[in-house]
């Protein structure tokens, strides 16, 4: 039985981004220490952190050492490499655990485990070789070939609309495995975020509906308006994978609603996901502070939502004319503005998000986009 960590004792972070960063905060807020383990000096999570340390992935020692000085550890980036993994547990407990990492960071192991769940995935193949490409037949594209490891909003990835195309998309991914997984025709995007106690208990926030542009998430709604049925189901595969992954923590399942109605798993993040940013002033309890409780062993907090709520991201695309006008967006009521303390402004770069509430989904959608467009300094007034 895991002991109960309480306020006052130190709290690790693997991974220095925006989502350490609202950890960090949650965790503040509770009364914990934070420590982060970074790349970067000067981080997002290293801002806010009590203690910052500066060292590679790969420096074992760098990584031991800091696992000693803390109670307990939990990340942000699923592509935590296995020997920091394996050198971080000798000394502190890791949530979510070992198991759901191997599980979620590997397409193939990913998807074989949810058919093995009875949960619905988009059809695929396995591509272990370049001879497996000659089990791809006519009626397995339209599709997308995606590297089994280390893609992200939309890299590593690469869309086939014949077989003729798919030995090129192979040599262009250049990896040893992948999935080839067929095109969806999806009405809608949709995402559940999940916390699960060490005692068993689950939380739910959503769903909640997602649009993407190039590839990255760009407005994010909830509630949705779905029909009850479609929703209880999100929430009932989401807590099937929690059960059956044995999560402790925070973990994020992403949905296609196809055309015909059917949800399928697309993929699973274990860990807080930019789709429910919302939460930190949309709920009662945010994603991040449920991240907190859940790897501490307190009880989890309530998800009511008392209002819909949109959020939109804010990439570096809007520093392209300058610094954003911020008293624009401070300026709407109801909305919350977040921006995550990086310094370089790149294209694609996430670089805070903003977060309204309205009297319905649509309304705070629209208000949303509108105080984001407002943000760019040249748009008229
Ligand atoms: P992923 O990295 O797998 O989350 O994919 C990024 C985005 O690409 C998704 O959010 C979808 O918008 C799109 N996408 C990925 N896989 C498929 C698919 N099999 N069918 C249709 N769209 C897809």
């Amino acid at each position: 039985m895991s002991r109960t960590i309480l306020p006052g004792a130190t709290l690790g972070m693997l991974g220095s981004g925006q989502l350490g960063r609202m950890f960090a905060v949650a965790a503040k807020r509770l009364g914990y220490r934070v420590h982060v383990f970074s790349p970067d000096k000067d981080s997002p999570t290293g801002q806010i952190a009590d203690l910052e340390v500066q060292a590679n992935y790969d420096d074992l020692d760098a990584v031991a050492a800091f696992a000693q000085d803390v109670d307990v550890v939990s990340y942000e980036f699923e592509n935590v490499p296995v020997d920091m993994l394996e050198t971080v547990e000798r000394y502190a407990p890791v949530y979510p655990g070992g198991h759901v990492l191997h599980t979620a960071q590997h397409r193939i192991r990913e998807k074989t485990f949810l058919q093995s769940a009875g949960i619905p995935v988009t059809p695929f193949h396995a591509i272990h070789s370049a001879e497996d490409l000659q089990k791809i037949g006519n009626a397995d594209v339209p599709g997308v070939l995606k590297t089994a490891t280390l893609g992200y909003d939309g890299k590593g990835q690469i869309k086939i609309e014949s077989v003729d195309e798919l030995k090129a998309a192979w040599q262009e991914l250049n990896c040893d495995e992948a999935v080839l997984e067929r095109w969806v025709d999806f009405d809608s995007e949709l995402s559940v975020v999940a916390a699960r106690g060490h005692d068993g208990t689950t939380e739910f926030y959503g769903p909640i509906a997602n649009s993407h542009s190039n590839h990255i998430l760009d407005i994010s709604v909830t509630p949705t308006g779905l029909p009850e049925s479609v929703a209880n189901e999100a929430i009932e595969i989401a807590r099937t994978i929690m059960t059956e992954l044995n999560v402790v923590g925070v973990l994020c399942v992403e949905f296609f609603l196809a055309s015909n109605g059917k949800l399928l798993v697309n993929e699973l993040a274990p860990r807080p996901h930019n789709s429910g940013h919302l939460t930190v002033d949309a709920h009662v309890t945010c994603q991040f502070e449920q991240q907190v409780r859940a790897i501490c062993g307190l009880p989890l907090g309530a998800t009511t939502q008392p209002r819909p709520s949109a959020m939109a991201n804010l990439l570096g695309d809007l520093w392209q004319n300058g610094e954003p006008d911020w008293e624009r967006a401070i300026a709407v009521s109801d909305l919350k503005l977040h921006l995550y303390g990086k310094q370089e402004a790149r294209v694609g770069r996430k670089m805070g998000h903003l977060t309204v509430m309205a009297d319905t989904p649509d309304e705070a959608a629209k208000k949303a986009r509108a105080a984001r467009e407002a943000l760019v300094n040249n748009s008229p007034s």
